[in-house]
């Protein structure tokens, strides 16, 4: 990518130069792992020679020659992904058409149209890239290179790692900013295409630009103890070697730590220190046995490991049966190693070895060797019609692809006994969308197993699902709160905006007659000003908004004037309505929340809260305990949860604005926390007990509480005060524990 490259005013490379480049070179071909003939061989020295004379004039910011980068690119795709020669010429070619003077005719006169359109590809990734614009917007543009040919994606995934790997010589900002970019866009596709490798070594550094220090620390103590480690994996291992040999299968083991950031995380959830985690490192054994029998050579395996050790039952995890929804295959338990210690075993075949590194590149290899359906091609098919939905800007089209593509899947069922698959934490409302949008938009009622649920129970396995629809029946705005799934979504925002269009007629009318009083042309280029003052998205909102009565005409002359048939704009005021509530412009909620805590609670990038002027958000009311951040906006600084809604937009989009933030420790305030309560109501005085509970039983006390009941279900909204997290997770246990309550959580 050109962000990391100079001209430079030097005359071409050094003898010294040559000879490393040439290595750099010789390096790449014995790294080559699929069989190449001499075609290929010849292919690749020309795709070489031509981008070693195309990027002579070129240096990359830390000063050396610039063709190294296409090499180690080339070298990544060949060793570590285990790329063919396609890819391997693509990537040494990467970037020629885009920096310098070669045009894709050349290259498709000389390599072809394959390669040609792989380059193509990449080089319209790179131009459409752009450092300022949202990432979202960028993610948008990777996704729809995925599906035109997948190693386009792959090769970029080569070259972004690269470029992270030799990210030191940019400047701190650039650095956060690509690092940001980096853990939003590109670890999770590389999780979601099975490069587990790729995910591990983003995330390991990302961590080590945003989090330099706990980085280090943790790479340190896993040097310090690296001796001990190994020879307690040696310890380990030993008796379930002797175990193996007796048996006819070839095999090996690895033991290896877990990655810096996984170990961090860790350390951060659970709270405990770097010596307290117990399974720091996990013991794999790797089977060399023919597909057939690839899956009882496993348990053969796992019985020995569990003749040895003791295993803990509900740490048996058996994703062979079941792989995971990114083809992930492998058996693993976790058992009580020598001094009591807690070991991760992982059993898999070769195969699944290989899926589980390099995933979607290994898969192919393997097309049709497992009984499995294609678990990719079904994933490509949602990405094409995520991306076909003309409707969803770039921010909603990320949200519902992180949500609907990123995540796991629950398998259900219609009354008939069909499998329908939807992501994990779909509602029993996307259901009723996955069947047909007729079905979603009259949903008035759900069966699940037989019984009566709200549409917005969320599904389970082996949920046998009947929908009663009703011609009545219409979506409301509610519902959005409801579905997680984009097509239910996009659906229910379709009506919406319809729904708009129809009420926002009045408001037109309205507009019509003030612009006809004011004897100025009711045309698109006037109404467009008033759409640009109110900051509002399009006309239908500005019709609806003024339908609404949220924007009030009489003050319209105060903000504009008519010249020549032109409304023109008088002052620049705040506009009554808009974006009011962004984290530009504070919430009132916001502010009162900010009176009721001490500002030296809060440690931001490790200073006191107080130099910042902070206040906690107030869409996602983080209390004592919570996991938070700080995000950076012109009016200060906002806290939010790690797990708001909000944190992926700002963090898709203002990246850089984000910063470290920790509660201190000693602090007594009060926070206001949301909970919803569902449950049957037995008519026996649900709000009187449930607020018994929480004001004589837990001592806490309640700001508000709303209750709702339908077809014998209740639905209670309350805001609690406590002072931190434990109190608020006490609270919420305890009222799951009383009789007829369904289910009790935390909502922001
Ligand atoms: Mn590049």
């Amino acid at each position: 990518m050109s962000e990391v490259k100079v001209k430079s005013n030097k005359l071409s490379t050094t003898e010294d130069e040559h000879i490393e480049i040439e290595k750099a070179y010789q390096a790449l071909c014995a790294a080559v792992k699929v069989k190449t003939d001499p075609e290929d061989q010849a292919n690749i020295q020309a795709a070489y020679e031509l981008a070693v004379k195309a990027h002579a004039p070129q240096r990359r910011k830390s000063g050396e020659p610039y063709i190294f980068h296409p090499i180690a690119v080339a070298r990544i795709c060949a060793e570590e992904i285990g790329l063919g020669p396609t890819a391997i010429v693509a990537a040494l070619l990467h970037d020629v058409v885009e920096d310098t003077a070669v045009s894709l005719e050349d290259l498709d006169e000389q390599f072809g149209s394959k390669i040609t359109n792989i380059v193509d590809g990449l080089t319209k990734l790179d131009n459409a890239y752009d450092a300022e614009s949202p990432q979202a917007e960028n993610f948008k543009k990777v996704l729809s290179t995925l599906i035109d040919d997948v190693r386009v994606v792959l090769i970029k995934m080569a070259d972004r790692l690269h470029n992270m790997r030799t990210l030191g010589a940019m400047p701190r900002h650039k650095q956060l900013k690509i690092a940001s970019e980096t853990e939003f866009i590109y670890a999770p596709l590389a999780h979601r295409l099975g490069l587990y490798a790729f995910k591990t070594e983003f995330q390991d550094l990302c961590m080590k630009i945003r989090e330099p220090e706990t980085y280090h620390q943790i790479a340190k103590k896993l040097r310090e103890t690296k001796r001990s480690r190994e020879a307690y994996i040696q310890a380990f291992i030993k008796p379930i070697e002797t175990h193996l040999d007796e048996m006819d299968i070839p095999y090996r083991i690895t033991g290896r730590p877990k990655s810096i950031y996984s170990i961090s995380n860790k350390i951060k959830n659970k709270k405990v220190s770097f010596e307290e985690i117990y399974d720091l490192f996990a013991v794999r054994i790797i089977l060399d046995a023919e597909p057939k029998k690839e899956k009882p050579a496993c348990w053969i395996a796992y019985s020995s490991v569990t003749d040895i050790y003791h295993p803990i039952p509900e740490r048996l995890k058996d994703w062979i049966t079941t792989p995971k929804s990114n083809g992930y295959e492998s058996l693993h338990t976790t058992v009580v190693g020598p001094n009591g210690r807690y070991v991760e075993v992982q059993i898999r075949s070769e195969r699944m070895d290989e899926i589980s590194e390099k995933g979607f590149a290994a898969h192919w290899k393997y097309k049709g060797v497992s009984a499995q359906p294609d678990v990719y091609d079904r994933w490509l098919g949602s990405v094409r019609e995520l991306l076909e939905n003309k409707d969803s800007d770039a921010i909603e089209f990320l949200n519902d692809f992180k949500t609907n593509l990123f995540s796991e899947e629950v398998y259900v069922y219609t009354p008939k006994g069909d499998m329908r698959i939807l992501p994990k934490g779909a509602t029993a409302l996307d259901f009723a969308f996955d069947i047909h949008t007729e079905v979603g938009y009259h949903c008035t009622a759900i069966k699940i197993n037989n019984a009566l649920v709200r549409i917005g129970y969320k599904l389970r396995n082996g949920d046998q699902i009947e929908v009663i629809t009703n011609k009545n029946q219409k979506p409301n705005e509610d519902w959005l709160k409801i579905v997680v799934t984009g097509k239910a979504r996009s659906r229910i925002r379709a009506a919406m905006k319809e729904e708009r269009r129809k009420k926002g007629e009045l408001g037109k009318e309205a507009l019509e007659r003030k612009f006809k009083n004011l004897k100025v042309p009711f045309d698109e280029k006037n109404v467009e000003k008033v759409v640009e003052y109110y900051k509002l998205k399009s006309r239908i909102d500005l019709f609806y908004a003024i339908a609404m009565e949220e924007i009030n005409l009489q003050d319209f002359s105060k903000y504009f004037q008519v010249e020549n048939n032109a409304l023109i704009l008088i002052k620049i005021t705040e506009p009554l309505i808009g974006s009011a509530t962004t984290d530009e412009n504070p919430a009132p909620v916001a502010r009162k929340n900010k009176k009721e805590i001490d500002p030296s609670s809060i440690v931001i990038n490790g200073q006191s809260g107080d130099h910042f002027k902070y206040s906690l958000s107030a869409c996602c009311k983080p209390v004592q305990g919570d996991d938070i951040f700080a995000y950076m906006s012109n009016n200060g600084c906002k806290i939010h949860r790690a797990s708001c809604p909000n944190a992926t937009q700002l963090m898709a989009n203002y990246g850089y604005r984000i910063m470290k933030a920790e509660w201190a420790s000693s602090m007594s305030n009060n926070f206001v926390a949301d909970i919803v309560i569902t449950g049957v109501d037995s008519g026996r005085g649900v709000i009187e007990r449930i607020s018994q509970t929480i004001s004589t039983f837990l001592d806490l006390n309640i700001r508000s509480f709303h209750i709702d009941g339908n077809q014998g279900f209740f639905e209670g909204r309350i805001k609690l005060i406590v002072s931190n997290k434990n109190q608020l997770n006490h609270a919420i246990h305890a009222l799951k524990e009383m009789d007829g309550i369904q289910s009790v959580v935390r909502v922001s």
